[in-house]
């Protein structure tokens, strides 16, 4: 499909690997331009160089997504570097598990500043640009745990859970400039993410999955595809879950 997306540059962040990186090399695949942001300058550089290789314009920068003065500054050298800003895709997120008895401070407001923090830091600077420029895409990495909950994972779920109210926050907020803001809700998606859970925990989630299968990258990058498109234009403040049906 032609998603029309030919010469749009797009703003990734966790794009080093995972589903950051698909995201990066589909858009790609589309014609887009992408700057690639992600807090290590080693992955960000590989996957900016295998973006490059497709025949689009690359930019690739080492930022943390929780720091707002970074952030800042990525996005004003980004805005200078392609002198437009089309599309913006906030991914990066961490998790830091742990029984909310158990749960430090530190791993509750590390998973808060970088998943939400984050997110608000990229659209407030992003939405500068794209506001003037009366149009934009924003696509935002939520999660099914930020709709349902999960034992061990009450930090993560209140960051994504955040993301998801933010989402339709900034979508009321931009819709007058023509500026779409959605939330992507994966459920269980093979990564580094979701490697370091058991085998009996891979195999419990995946009796639950109707579709019978884990998700894959591409699973999410394809819907990115749509929702930073045209054929999108009539859909704003919404959250598509892709989950292979875990959570109806
Ligand atoms: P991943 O493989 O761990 O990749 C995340 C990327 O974000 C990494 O490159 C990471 O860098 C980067 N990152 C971490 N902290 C950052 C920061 N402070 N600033 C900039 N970049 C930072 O994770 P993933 O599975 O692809 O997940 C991507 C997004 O999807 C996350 O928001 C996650 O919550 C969401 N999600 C994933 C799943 C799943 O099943 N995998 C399900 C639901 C939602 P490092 O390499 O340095 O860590």
């Amino acid at each position: 499909m032609d998603y029309g997306l030919k010469d749009k540059v797009a703003l990734i962040t966790g794009a080093g690997r995972g589903i950051g990186k698909q995201i990066a090399l589909s858009l790609a695949d589309e014609g887009c331009n992408i700057a690639l942001i992600d807090v290590d300058e080693n992955t960000v550089k590989a996957t900016g160089a295998e973006v490059h290789a497709k025949g689009v314009k690359t930019f690739s920068l080492k930022a943390d997504v929780s720091s707002s003065a970074e952030v800042e500054k990525v996005v004003d050298e980004v805005h200078k570097n392609f002198g437009r800003l089309d599309i913006l895709v906030n991914n990066a997120g961490i998790t830091r598990d742990n029984l909310i008895m158990r749960m430090k401070n530190e791993e509750w407001d590390k998973v808060l500043s970088i998943n939400l923090k984050g997110t608000f830091n990229f659209t407030r600077a992003v939405s500068r640009y794209m506001l003037k420029q009366r149009s934009g895409k924003i696509v935002n990495i939520a999660s099914v745990i930020g709709i349902g909950g999960n034992i061990g994972q009450a930090n993560y779920a209140a960051s994504k859970a955040g993301v998801i109210a933010l989402t339709k926050s900034a979508a009321k907020e931009f819709a007058s400039r023509n500026i779409n803001v959605n939330a992507i809700a994966p459920g269980f998606i093979q990564t580094a993410m979701t490697e370091v859970l058991n085998d009996e925990i891979k195999q419990k989630m995946q009796e639950r999955i109707p579709l019978q299968r884990l998700g894959t990258v591409e699973d999410i990058a394809d819907a990115v595809l749509f929702l930073s498109s045209d054929k999108s234009n009539y859909i704003t403040g919404q959250v598509l879950v892709i989950d292979g049906g875990m959570v109806m």
